[in-house]
């Protein structure tokens, strides 16, 4: 994969690798404040926040 930010990438890519994106987002700490994605780098992220653990 050659996007920048999970927010970049669109739909389709995550149905064509799930494996890739998976990777990207199991146990993701930083949620996209604008796409509403999430990821556990916030290097993935356009506007990460991060999240707060219940
Ligand atoms: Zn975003």
């Amino acid at each position: 994969m050659k996007a920048k930010t999970l927010c970049d990438i669109p739909g389709k890519v995550f149905k064509e690798n799930p494996e890739a994106v998976k990777s990207l987002v199991r146990d993701a700490e930083f949620i996209c404040r604008k796409c509403f994605r999430s990821a556990n780098s916030k290097k993935y992220l356009c506007k990460a926040e991060k999240l707060v653990k219940a």
